[in-house]
């Protein structure tokens, strides 16, 4: 959930196409045979990116995809990763090619059976031509095979695939899919995925959703792990975790599976890591309540090795918390932020990554409300306190968390600011409103996506009030807004007894 790439990557422009690679010429089709070709219809290419604001290379244009099937093998002594990934998709114009993000070298490429070419352009894409043009409409079968070391393949000197002393985590945001999986790789593409991946035996590969199956031996002292994900989500939601981790299993209030996973190189963490994370099902449970039913079919947490991520990042039905956490203790803040994001940012995404503020000030405030639930200050409290430890001429305040540019995404004024932001929309419309139209935005855009833009339409539909003066003042204008002393608790308030808490969680998360 941060990194230094995004800015350098948003400057960026896409370079020419590079080296052709050519598939066997023997298994290429022959020209002109089995092409149907309306006169009509010329098929194009398809755009190499989504025009998002921020990053309009990131995804690409002219299909979309339902499902991946990512099949993997990977070696923690050498960080090897050999892959074949098939992709399930829809074209949804006419298309002569199309591309995927993807960085690890690639050996080969078809489309529908038939052996396509492939080149590389700019510093992710590949290209591909099918042997056949696509019509609009037709079903696509991808399969991609490849391989590579992934801690060793950077873009600007960058890889988002951590290594570990014992194996690998691929977790991260916006980027982390080029590294391990090919895709259309922007939150408006939402797919299920099915996961497998196989290891020497004796090391864990712990992934999101359910295991359709049991561990199963391979030859060679090897296992294969299985992890299938049934609701849609963002390419940047799939996750591995592999290594050397202990287990638990249990059964969440709802009925639904609850997988746990501990590094084992926690030492005197663990504790605090399972006091944190052992309570998902009851955060779950609790956030349910607030914000709607669980949208997804398993629930969990995996806590990091002491040598892995320095943060933690909201993977579908199962975070992956970096060790810091735990330094000083058991905190259950960060469990409730990035389980609030599985509403906020997982099942509704953001239709650009300009609207970032939906996926950190909602998971913000979450923690806010967790502190009123606990007794350990209110969010009025936390407002107040939160605005007073921002002196007025802090840069903190020139950052617009509604807007806060490609290299602002995960600026603490998105969280912080954010969530002061929804605490005065809370205020303007009262209590019974204000979570009402946190179940609706929840309920209407359910495993789709949202802007700001459509969160001020709903929440002053549902409020009957103009709320523009409010989003504007938070979201948008540089500065620190004014705060009528009405607004405040007291001149002066108390430290909440849950600051130290959720600062200790924020120093990790934003930046
Ligand atoms: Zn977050």
């Amino acid at each position: 959930m941060r990194r230094a790439l995004t800015a350098a990557i948003a400057a960026l422009t896409l370079t020419a196409a590079g080296t052709t690679v050519t598939g066997a010429p023997g298994q290429a089709a022959p020209a002109g045979w089995g092409r149907p070709q309306p006169a009509a219809a010329t098929p194009t290419p398809g755009s190499p990116g989504l025009g998002d604001s921020y990053f309009p290379d990131y995804g690409n244009g002219g299909y979309d995809v339902g499902h991946y099937d990512i099949r993997l093998r990977y070696e923690p002594a050498t960080d090897r990763l050999t892959g074949t990934t098939t992709i399930l998709a829809t074209a949804i114009k006419d298309l002569s090619r199309f591309n995927l993000d993807f960085v690890l070298a690639v050996e080969s490429v078809r489309v529908n059976g038939w052996v396509a070419t492939y080149t590389r352009a700019g510093d992710h894409e590949l290209v591909i031509t099918p042997a056949r043009p696509l019509t609009k409409g037709q079903q696509l079968t991808v399969v991609v095979k490849y391989a590579g070391v992934p801690s060793q393949t950077t873009v600007q000197g960058y890889t988002a695939w951590t290594r570990t002393a014992d194996g690998a985590l691929a977790v991260n945001e916006p980027e982390s899919a080029w590294w391990w999986y090919p895709s259309n790789d922007h939150p408006k593409d939402k797919a299920t995925w099915d996961i497998s991946v196989s290891v020497p035996t004796g090391v864990e590969v712990i992934s999101n959703g359910v295991q359709p199956r049991d561990p199963l031996p391979e030859a060679g002292n090897r296992t294969r792990w299985s992890w299938r994900s049934v609701k849609p989500g963002a390419t940047y939601q799939a996750f591995l975790a592999i290594g050397q981790y202990d287990i638990v299993t249990d059964v969440a209030p709802n009925g639904q599976p609850v997988v746990n996973a501990y590094s084992t190189t926690l030492g005197e963490r663990l504790p605090a890591a399972r006091a944190s994370i052992e309570r998902t099902a009851e955060i779950v449970d609790w956030e349910s309540g607030l914000f709607g039913p669980y949208p997804f079919e398993a629930q969990g947490g995996v806590a990091g090795p002491v040598d892995g991520i320095g943060f933690a990042l909201e993977t579908q039905t199962r975070p992956v918390y970096g060790p810091g956490f735990w330094r000083r203790g058991a905190n259950p803040y960060v469990v409730v932020h990035e389980n609030a994001h599985q509403w906020f940012g997982d099942s509704v995404s953001v239709a650009d990554w300009r609207h970032i503020w939906l996926n950190e000030g909602f998971a913000s405030y979450a923690e806010w409300l967790w502190s009123e639930e606990q007794g350990e200050g209110t969010a009025q409290e936390l407002f107040d306190f939160t605005y007073d430890s921002y002196p007025a001429d802090s840069e903190f305040w020139q950052v617009r968390p509604g807007d806060p540019g490609p290299s602002g995404i995960f600026d603490d004024a998105v969280y912080d600011r954010g969530a002061m932001a929804l605490h005065q929309i809370r205020l303007a419309v009262g209590d019974a409103a204000f979570f009402r139209i946190l179940r609706t935005w929840t309920a209407k855009r359910q495993y789709a996506n949202g802007t700001v833009a459509q969160f001020q339409a709903l929440a002053e539909r549902i409020s009957g009030r103009d709320l523009d003066a409010v989003f504007t003042t938070w979201l948008f204008t540089p500065g620190r807004p004014d705060v009528t002393a009405a607004a405040r608790t007291t001149a002066a308030p108390a430290q909440p007894a849950s600051w130290t808490r959720i600062r200790a969680a924020h120093d990790l998360l934003g930046r």
